[in-house]
Protein backbone atom coordinates (compact mmCIF):
# COMPACT_ATOMS: atom_id res chain seq x y z
CA UNK A 1 0.00 0.00 0.00
CA UNK A 2 1.32 3.67 -0.75
CA UNK A 3 2.43 5.66 2.05
CA UNK A 4 -0.07 8.29 1.40
CA UNK A 5 -3.29 6.14 1.45
CA UNK A 6 -2.06 4.66 4.77
CA UNK A 7 -4.62 5.52 7.55
CA UNK A 8 -6.60 7.02 5.52
CA UNK A 9 -10.13 5.12 5.61
CA UNK A 10 -12.88 7.43 5.90
CA UNK A 11 -13.90 5.95 2.28
CA UNK A 12 -14.75 2.90 3.59
CA UNK A 13 -18.96 2.10 3.34
CA UNK A 14 -19.09 1.43 7.00
CA UNK A 15 -17.72 4.63 8.17
CA UNK A 16 -19.34 6.78 5.88
CA UNK A 17 -22.44 5.27 6.97
CA UNK A 18 -21.69 5.94 10.64
CA UNK A 19 -20.79 9.51 9.93
CA UNK A 20 -24.06 10.19 7.75
CA UNK A 21 -25.96 8.64 10.92
CA UNK A 22 -24.13 11.27 13.23
CA UNK A 23 -23.91 14.41 11.04
CA UNK A 24 -25.86 13.80 7.92
CA UNK A 25 -24.30 13.94 4.54
CA UNK A 26 -22.49 16.86 4.80
CA UNK A 27 -20.40 14.90 7.52
CA UNK A 28 -18.85 12.97 5.26
CA UNK A 29 -17.80 15.73 3.19
CA UNK A 30 -16.32 17.35 6.00
CA UNK A 31 -14.34 13.92 7.24
CA UNK A 32 -13.09 13.72 3.80
CA UNK A 33 -11.88 17.06 3.31
CA UNK A 34 -10.46 16.82 6.57
CA UNK A 35 -8.64 13.88 6.20
CA UNK A 36 -7.00 14.75 2.75
CA UNK A 37 -6.04 18.09 3.92
CA UNK A 38 -3.86 16.08 7.31
CA UNK A 39 -4.04 19.56 9.17
CA UNK A 40 -7.02 21.35 10.89
CA UNK A 41 -9.17 23.73 8.57
CA UNK A 42 -11.46 26.57 8.79
CA UNK A 43 -14.95 26.13 8.59
CA UNK A 44 -14.67 29.18 5.87
CA UNK A 45 -12.93 26.88 3.94
CA UNK A 46 -14.85 23.62 4.48
CA UNK A 47 -17.85 25.98 3.34
CA UNK A 48 -16.20 26.71 0.45
CA UNK A 49 -14.89 23.48 -0.33
CA UNK A 50 -18.24 21.39 0.03
CA UNK A 51 -20.37 24.59 -1.74
CA UNK A 52 -22.04 25.14 1.17
CA UNK A 53 -23.06 27.66 3.85
CA UNK A 54 -21.21 28.27 6.69
CA UNK A 55 -23.77 27.73 9.31
CA UNK A 56 -24.47 23.96 8.01
CA UNK A 57 -20.92 23.33 8.54
CA UNK A 58 -20.88 24.57 11.72
CA UNK A 59 -24.07 22.67 12.39
CA UNK A 60 -22.03 19.40 11.24
CA UNK A 61 -19.18 19.88 12.88
CA UNK A 62 -21.10 20.67 16.26
CA UNK A 63 -22.75 17.20 15.71
CA UNK A 64 -18.96 15.33 14.99
CA UNK A 65 -17.86 17.64 17.97
CA UNK A 66 -20.84 16.14 20.35
CA UNK A 67 -19.65 12.61 19.82
CA UNK A 68 -15.93 13.62 20.22
CA UNK A 69 -15.54 13.38 16.67
CA UNK A 70 -14.58 16.42 15.77
CA UNK A 71 -11.90 19.33 17.79
CA UNK A 72 -11.46 22.49 17.54
CA UNK A 73 -8.58 24.80 18.57
CA UNK A 74 -9.48 28.76 19.27
CA UNK A 75 -7.16 31.25 18.13
CA UNK A 76 -7.17 35.11 18.43
CA UNK A 77 -6.26 37.42 15.68
CA UNK A 78 -3.91 39.54 16.66
CA UNK A 79 -5.44 42.35 14.23
CA UNK A 80 -9.11 42.30 14.83
CA UNK A 81 -9.01 40.43 17.96
CA UNK A 82 -11.62 37.55 17.04
CA UNK A 83 -11.52 34.65 17.42
CA UNK A 84 -10.37 31.96 14.55
CA UNK A 85 -11.58 28.08 15.05
CA UNK A 86 -9.52 25.77 13.63
CA UNK A 87 -11.25 22.25 12.83
CA UNK A 88 -9.65 18.96 13.14
CA UNK A 89 -11.27 15.45 12.92
CA UNK A 90 -10.22 12.48 15.41
CA UNK A 91 -9.93 9.34 13.66
CA UNK A 92 -8.71 7.44 16.16
CA UNK A 93 -12.28 7.91 17.62
CA UNK A 94 -14.20 7.50 14.32
CA UNK A 95 -12.42 4.34 14.38
CA UNK A 96 -13.45 3.50 18.07
CA UNK A 97 -16.59 4.63 18.08
CA UNK A 98 -17.77 2.31 14.57
CA UNK A 99 -16.16 -0.76 16.10
CA UNK A 100 -18.00 -0.41 19.23
CA UNK A 101 -21.67 -0.41 17.02
CA UNK A 102 -20.69 -3.23 15.08
CA UNK A 103 -20.27 -4.86 17.99
CA UNK A 104 -22.85 -4.05 19.35
CA UNK A 105 -25.29 -4.85 16.28
CA UNK A 106 -23.04 -8.07 15.56
CA UNK A 107 -23.66 -9.49 19.00
CA UNK A 108 -27.79 -8.62 18.66
CA UNK A 109 -27.65 -10.93 15.51
CA UNK A 110 -26.07 -13.61 17.21
CA UNK A 111 -28.71 -13.66 20.09
CA UNK A 112 -30.96 -13.61 17.04
CA UNK A 113 -29.12 -16.75 15.67
CA UNK A 114 -29.24 -18.62 18.61
CA UNK A 115 -33.21 -18.09 19.17
CA UNK A 116 -33.53 -19.06 15.75
CA UNK A 117 -31.64 -22.05 16.25
CA UNK A 118 -33.31 -23.57 19.43
CA UNK A 119 -36.77 -22.32 19.31
CA UNK A 120 -39.41 -23.53 17.02
CA UNK A 121 -41.49 -19.97 15.21
CA UNK A 122 -44.58 -19.26 13.92
CA UNK A 123 -46.47 -16.84 11.37
CA UNK A 124 -49.07 -16.06 8.96
CA UNK A 125 -49.06 -16.26 5.46
CA UNK A 126 -48.55 -12.74 5.61
CA UNK A 127 -45.43 -12.73 7.61
CA UNK A 128 -46.49 -10.26 10.12
CA UNK A 129 -43.76 -11.31 12.66
CA UNK A 130 -42.44 -14.76 13.89
CA UNK A 131 -43.71 -15.36 17.16
CA UNK A 132 -41.96 -18.20 19.22
CA UNK A 133 -44.13 -21.42 19.75
CA UNK A 134 -45.14 -20.36 23.30
CA UNK A 135 -46.35 -16.96 22.01
CA UNK A 136 -48.33 -18.14 19.10
CA UNK A 137 -50.04 -20.80 21.43
CA UNK A 138 -51.39 -17.91 23.73
CA UNK A 139 -52.68 -16.24 20.66
CA UNK A 140 -54.47 -19.95 19.54
CA UNK A 141 -52.19 -19.73 16.26
CA UNK A 142 -54.10 -16.62 14.94
CA UNK A 143 -52.07 -14.31 13.93
CA UNK A 144 -52.25 -11.45 16.83
CA UNK A 145 -51.92 -8.59 13.47
CA UNK A 146 -54.23 -9.66 10.63
CA UNK A 147 -56.09 -12.72 12.64
CA UNK A 148 -54.64 -15.27 10.11
CA UNK A 149 -53.90 -19.02 11.02
CA UNK A 150 -50.29 -19.16 11.96
CA UNK A 151 -48.07 -22.22 10.51
CA UNK A 152 -44.52 -23.09 11.14
CA UNK A 153 -41.85 -20.45 10.19
CA UNK A 154 -39.19 -22.12 8.12
CA UNK A 155 -36.03 -20.28 10.11
CA UNK A 156 -33.60 -21.83 7.65
CA UNK A 157 -33.38 -19.32 5.44
CA UNK A 158 -33.63 -16.68 7.78
CA UNK A 159 -30.22 -18.04 9.68
CA UNK A 160 -28.40 -18.03 6.45
CA UNK A 161 -29.28 -14.45 5.82
CA UNK A 162 -28.09 -13.38 9.80
CA UNK A 163 -24.78 -15.78 9.07
CA UNK A 164 -24.20 -14.07 5.95
CA UNK A 165 -24.99 -10.44 7.27
CA UNK A 166 -22.38 -11.34 10.73
CA UNK A 167 -19.93 -12.39 7.97
CA UNK A 168 -19.61 -9.11 6.02
CA UNK A 169 -19.70 -7.10 9.21
CA UNK A 170 -17.02 -8.62 10.82
CA UNK A 171 -14.81 -8.40 7.09
CA UNK A 172 -15.85 -4.72 7.20
CA UNK A 173 -14.49 -4.30 10.76
CA UNK A 174 -11.02 -6.54 9.79
CA UNK A 175 -10.80 -4.25 6.65
CA UNK A 176 -11.25 -0.87 8.88
CA UNK A 177 -8.46 -2.09 11.54
CA UNK A 178 -6.43 -3.28 8.85
CA UNK A 179 -6.25 0.46 7.67
CA UNK A 180 -6.89 2.64 11.29
ZN1 LIG B 1 -50.54 -11.63 10.14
Amino acid sequence: MPLSKRNCFIHLPLVQEFLRSVGGEAAVGVATHCEKKGKRVTDEELAKKMKLKVTEIRTVLNRLHYRGIACYKKTKNKKNGWYNYTWGIKKRRIVELVLEEQQESIEKLEVKQVFGKNYCFFSCKNNCAQLPFEIAAEYRFKCPECGEIMGSFDYTKKLQEIGSQITEMRKEVGELKKLA
